[in-house]
């Protein structure tokens, strides 16, 4: 097997959970960049028709004229969505606000679970690569905060699933929902689908709540927890409104360092789900 940089095909991971407010975008944006700043080539598809990945890494409306919308609905290549973002190494493919309709769209479309997995295989033949997503090491999918026919289509097309949950009460139930549907994607649409990892978000040490959901979180799914956890972080909270990802705003900060610790584990995982591959 090739190694990457980005020679072999990338690693999708959807980043998901149906509860909003979670840490999904946040952890997409930051995640990615880290990812980024230790050397792997990253894109980010802006799943979410409320476009916050797009916004908070500051790509003005009128560089988002071909979005996500028009890639599953239209079948518009991948290539004429991308853009560049500030960060080196990081591409969007970018969401628009306009497109809350693209969910209806969808459901009458043909192959509708499979519409995002259809446009990253084109856009892989038209590289001319025989399979996977070509010229990056990860592909980040920012899904809404639903388990809607999106979530499905990010779903069908990933690797893995990698589940931030903010460390709240009732956390782990909606993780148990959220398994169900990995399974039941596993079992109709995308065999292949794994569970990448959970990261505990927005973990407040001063909370006896954040510590006692972390500890019952780890005692359910082990070593599939990272142990990176962000923290609660105003600096984090306050990067997307600047247009930036938290590691440019304030690369010192506990939650910037979070995401970093995080990027060095999951770079790790892949060493080692590639080598045992390659073994
Ligand atoms: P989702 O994409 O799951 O809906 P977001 O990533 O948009 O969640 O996060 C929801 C809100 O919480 C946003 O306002 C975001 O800035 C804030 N937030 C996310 N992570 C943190 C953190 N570690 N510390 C402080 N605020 C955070
Ligand atoms: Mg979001």
């Amino acid at each position: 097997m090739r190694d990457n940089h980005a020679g072999g095909p990338a690693r999708v991971l959807a980043v998901a959970n149906q509860k909003g407010g979670v840490g999904k975008t946040t952890t997409a944006i930051n995640l990615g960049t880290a990812l980024a700043a230790v050397g792997e080539k990253v894109l980010i598809v802006d799943l979410d028709p409320q476009g916050n990945a797009s916004t908070g890494l500051g790509v003005p409306r009128e560089a988002r004229r071909v979005t996500i919308y028009d890639v599953v609905v239209d079948q518009r290549p991948v290539s004429e969505a991308v853009v560049p973002t500030a960060v080196p190494g990081l591409h969007i493919l970018p969401a628009d606000p306009d497109m809350s309709g693209v969910e209806i769209e969808l459901s009458s479309a043909e192959r509708r679970s499979y519409r995002l997995r259809d446009a990253l295989a084109r856009n892989a033949e038209d590289a001319g690569a025989s399979s996977g997503v070509t010229g990056y090491d990860y592909v980040l999918i920012d899904c809404p905060p639903s388990l809607n026919l999106l979530t499905v289509n990010a779903m069908a097309a990933a690797d893995a699933v990698l589940v931030p949950l903010q460390c709240e009460f009732f956390a782990l139930e909606g993780l148990t929902q959220l398994m169900r549907t990995v399974e039941l994607v596993r079992s109709s649409l995308n065999p292949r689908l794994e569970i990448q990892g959970v990261v505990l978000t927005m973990y407040d040490r001063r909370n006896s709540l954040s510590a006692q959901v972390a500890a019952d979180v780890r005692a359910h799914f082990g070593d599939k927890v990272y142990e990176a956890v962000i923290p609660r972080n105003v600096r984090v909270s306050e990067a997307p409104s600047h247009g930036k990802p938290a590691l440019i705003y304030d690369l010192k900060c506990a939650g910037s360092q979070a995401y970093l610790k995080l990027a060095r584990e999951v770079v790790a995982a892949e060493r080692r789900r590639r080598a045992a591959l390659a073994a």
